[in-house]
């Protein structure tokens, strides 16, 4: 049996989550604006409708705002977080065999568990009533042969109303699939991206039919393996892992399970402090800076007959900052306050929401004073500290809040996960 893969997406993820607690509002033009309540990071149907840009500021859109009477939201990450938990949750019951992308994206393999085995279509849609049940959240339901195919699918079912929010392209003729890829521009090709877009438009490849009709082999030459795949699985040749694209920078996550259960404040310290690292990292590598730091704690809930704590907290920073000084700082000092003494503890993890690019740094009132974690000592420190872990090997230079134990990691560290059989190793994206 070939692989079928569906990709599931919560629309407008960060404005539905907030209908789901305001039914008023379900038909009202909605944002959900960053930390600082500086600049949309969500917007509702009907504000995407009026034009307004993802990212644009909240302060230049007063006058519409106010003519059309658009309901603004500072963001809630805890909720989001636990939302997107919840939507997994509910995924799960339908194929064990779920790859969560990003927040609110999950990719699904479906070929062996769908119980109408021709038609996805009927699938896609008892998926999309039992999440909008049990959960009040819309989503769009996308089938294909490669992740790919489902990702394109996906974005049919978003946009073109007659596919009532799911999208199976196996269901397509030869014809039809390539008169959907013409209509559609290259640029929403999973991992293309605008960049390569305009590289891509000098070669005359314009549409995703164009993109899939490339020689794969000149793609290559001229882009590199990852696009030579991705012309590939257009063609229903499935050959990409998520860790070949990554995702929309909505969030960064590091978390991993102990080797064995810890239930001390140091060791979960020492925990935290890798997993910060490890997250501002890649957030540097972004040029991104960070408002928005979740930490997590769990305990063992495959031993039920163990006292049970799963708690997570959210905290905001002054100011945006990229310094892994700062953040663990802050990190350390949620974890603290999560902390229950008497838990035998299983996982902990970090994750850094609301995040800005660099150029957007805004400074609070105080931000001479204050914002000196993003002055150009921090950055010339962090700069050095990414350029000798890059060199030498990730954690040669390192904060001593890590420690040099470990005694919370992995014990057989060579062991590849078992991806699909231990719920606590399914592939993390981060
Ligand atoms: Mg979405």
């Amino acid at each position: 049996m070939s692989a079928v893969f569906a990709l599931v997406d919560v629309n407008n993820f960060y404005v539905s989550c907030e209908r789901v607690f305001q039914p008023r509002l379900k038909r009202s033009p909605m944002v959900v604006l960053s930390n600082n309540d500086g600049c949309a990071v969500a917007r509702s149907n009907e504000v995407k409708a009026l034009g307004v840009k993802m990212g644009a500021t909240w302060f230049k859109m007063r006058e519409i705002a106010q003519e059309h009477r658009i309901v603004a939201f500072s963001s809630n990450y805890t909720l989001y977080g636990d939302m997107s938990n919840r939507v997994v949750e509910v995924l799960r019951s339908f194929s064990p065999d779920i790859e969560v992308y990003s927040i609110d994206e999950s990719f699904l393999r479906v070929e062996s568990v769908c119980p109408w085995q021709a038609s996805y279509r009927a699938f896609g849609q008892a998926i999309r009533a039992k999440v909008l049940q049990w959960l009040d959240l819309p989503v769009c339901v996308g089938f294909g042969s490669s992740k790919t195919l489902a990702k394109f699918a996906n974005h049919l079912a978003k946009k073109n109303p007659q596919f009532e929010g799911v999208c199976d392209l196996g269901a397509f003729s030869n014809n039809e699939l390539e008169d959907w890829m013409r209509k559609v521009d290259v640029a929403e090709v999973w991992g293309v991206g605008r960049k390569l877009n305009e590289k891509l438009a000098q070669l005359g490849i314009r549409s995703v039919a164009d993109l899939a009709q490339a020689d794969p082999k000149r793609i290559r030459s001229l882009f590199g393996v990852v696009l030579e795949r991705t012309v590939l699985e257009l063609n229903g040749v499935s050959c990409l892992s998520l860790e070949d694209i990554a995702p929309p920078k909505k969030q960064i996550i590091s978390s991993r399970s102990f080797g064995q259960a810890v239930v001390s404040l140091p060791v979960l310290t020492e925990a935290v402090s890798f997993h910060v690292a490890n997250a501002s990292q890649k957030l540097r590598a972004q040029h991104a800076t960070t408002q928005g730091i979740y930490v997590f704690l769990q305990t063992n809930r495959f031993k039920p007959e163990e006292p049970q704590y799963n708690e997570g907290k959210l905290i905001t920073l002054p100011n945006p900052s990229d310094d892994t000084r700062v953040i663990t700082q802050f990190a350390i000092n949620v974890l603290e306050r999560l902390y229950r003494p008497g838990f035998k503890y299983k996982k902990t993890g970090v994750m850094l929401l609301d995040l800005q690019p660099r150029a957007h740094d805004q400074m609070n009132l105080f931000g001479a004073v204050v914002n000196s974690t993003n002055s150009p000592q921090s950055l010339q420190l962090m700069r050095c500290l990414d350029s000798i872990n890059g060199r030498y090997g990730r954690g040669t230079l390192k904060l001593a809040t890590m420690g040099v134990s470990k005694a919370w990691e992995m014990r057989s560290e060579n062991r590849s996960p078992r991806y699909t059989t231990h719920w606590d190793e399914l592939p993390i994206v981060d």
